[in-house]
């Protein structure tokens, strides 16, 4: 047995797990100095060897090897010794999201301010929940907030709280939809009493290219994905309003209780824009609340160019923005906006521990009244941190450049014989096209694309992305990264093309 307080010389007590935290007494402060050089000094060492987006195993291979390493050891050991273990079977074996050719997903590249600012974030450990756990970090979040509801155009009284992203964002804005309508229609209050029996009666509209989580919370939400109806979209994937005021007629005729429509600023396959004005319209006459999916385009409002492809969203009961996509935080980092911050009232409950309501008589304010989770992370200062070092002109530059760059792309790809691309003219930086040879069947073009697309990964030549049109395989450059130039894209073009004979040469496929 050793004791725990050791007495040394005077007055000064050390402890046995003083070297384990991040604290005053010389030791907290020189182990925290050493950690953070040993990470560095690794890290530094791994990425300047990552020429290549990956240039890790395959599936098998990965899982092997990390199946191989020890998950806990009974006596400890030194982090630079554990780096050292891990460097091959983990550190390399994953993507290297920040290079050129990585352009698979909304996965984005994060900005060296945001790191920055989570070793702040994780060295105080702040918890935005209640006030004595964040103290100056509340008022953080909360001016954070109000920059994005003005950037936003929204009302004097809107309001807003950092989510872990478009999800968590997204089931915000339909649970306050949902439970505003009801207390309206029924006077039912959903937080105590549960849903009404006619429930089953309450409808949600989104375009076909919504993202999937608009089902998904109202499946979780208690009114099942069926309560979602999906409005077509035009050629260029957006919602069409024609059929928006249909399917609303089609749902008033059956007796149904359309409460909510959802706008897409930014889909995720094609990266289009709902026409936010005339939603806004439909809504407003139809007494729907209106709730704009921004998780991908939200960082419009930073842009030069593109910032009128907003136009609407600040007629929004709700909004959804991502900051770990196209404005370059780590993950996670995510906000949720309502246009009228006493909605908040359906998220809120007292926990005597915690929030009790005391509190906000005496005007102390425990954000977890305006959330679904309780613990959360300081989230909203990776963004801080990033708009005041980087600035929103750079951000600005940024963003348009992904814009450039994507429609250069399409120009490339419109240009190359054996290439075909789905959106010629992008809205934002997403492109769908795919390897298409002539004289080649269907059921061939899409086992080709699918193989190309594995085969580049694989060989570290680039990180794409593949989907589904309709029933055919495509594939996606998704370009967050600014780095990334049309030189870039060319290149993979050119691996593609290579590949793509290759496989048509060893399959014996007949042009
Ligand atoms: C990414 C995305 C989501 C989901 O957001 P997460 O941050 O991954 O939870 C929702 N909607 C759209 C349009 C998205 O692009």
């Amino acid at each position: 047995m050793h004791s725990l307080q050791v007495m040394k010389g005077d007055e000064t007590a050390y402890n046995a797990f003083d070297d384990l935290f991040f604290h005053r007494g010389a030791e907290g402060l020189k182990a925290y100095e050493e950690i953070v050089q040993h990470v560095s000094t690794k890290l530094t060492e791994v990425f300047s060897d990552f020429d290549q987006p990956y240039k890790g195993g395959r599936p098998d291979e990965v899982r092997k090897a990390i199946s191989g390493m020890v998950m806990a050891t009974r006596q400890g050991e030194t982090l630079r010794d554990l780096l050292e273990e891990i460097d091959v079977p983990f550190l390399r074996n994953n993507l290297h999201v920040s290079h050129e050719k990585s352009v698979a997903h909304l996965h984005c590249p994060p900005l060296l301010s945001g790191i920055a600012a989570e070793m702040i974030i994780s060295s105080y450990n702040q918890s935005m929940d209640s006030w004595d756990q964040s103290t100056a970090a509340t008022y953080v979040e909360r001016e954070m907030i109000a920059w994005l509801t003005q950037r936003f155009g929204l009302s004097e009284i809107s309001d807003g709280v950092f989510s872990s992203g478009g999800s968590q964002s997204n089931y915000m804005g339909l649970l306050l939809a949902r439970d505003s309508f009801c207390e309206k229609h029924w006077g039912c209050n959903v937080q105590q009493e549960g849903l009404p029996s006619a429930f089953k009666r309450m409808k949600i509209l989104c375009s076909e290219d919504a993202h999937f989580t608009v089902q998904k919370s109202a499946s979780q939400l208690g009114l099942g994905a069926e309560a979602v109806v999906t409005v077509e979209t035009d050629h260029n994937h957006r919602l069409s309003i024609y059929d928006c005021h249909e399917k609303i007629e089609m749902l008033r005729k059956e007796g149904s209780l359309p409460f909510a429509l959802v706008g897409t600023c930014g889909t995720t396959d094609f990266g289009s824009i709902d026409p936010l004005e005339e939603l806004a319209e439909v809504a407003g006459e139809n007494g729907l609340w209106f709730h704009v999916d921004a998780a991908f385009g939200g960082a419009l409002i930073l842009s030069r160019t593109h910032a009128h492809k907003l136009n609407g969203i600040q007629s929004a009961d709700s909004i959804t923005v991502d900051f770990h996509k196209l404005f370059y935080q780590p993950i996670s980092c995510g906000a949720f906006l309502v246009n009228d911050g006493r909605s908040f009232q359906y998220t809120n409950y007292h926990a005597d521990y915690l929030n009790p309501e005391a509190d906000e008589e005496e005007g102390i304010t425990n954000l977890v009244n305006k959330s679904v989770v309780t613990t959360r992370r300081f989230d909203a200062f990776k963004l801080f941190v990033s708009l005041r070092t980087v600035g929103t002109d750079r951000f600005a530059e940024m963003i348009d450049h992904t814009f450039v760059v994507a429609n250069q792309s399409a120009q490339l790809l419109e240009d190359l014989d054996h290439f075909h691309v789905l959106n010629q003219t992008p809205e934002l930086n997403t492109i769908v096209f795919r390897f298409q040879p002539r004289g080649i069947a269907r059921k061939e073009i899409n086992e080709l694309n699918r193989s190309i697309q594995q085969q580049l990964f694989e060989q570290g030549m680039a990180a794409i992305a593949k989907t589904k049109v309709q029933e055919d395989i495509y594939l996606k450059f998704t370009l967050l990264n600014p780095r990334t130039e049309i030189q870039d894209i060319d290149a993979i073009l050119k691996d593609i093309e290579v590949l793509g004979f290759n496989e048509i040469k060893t399959r014996r496929i007949t042009q």
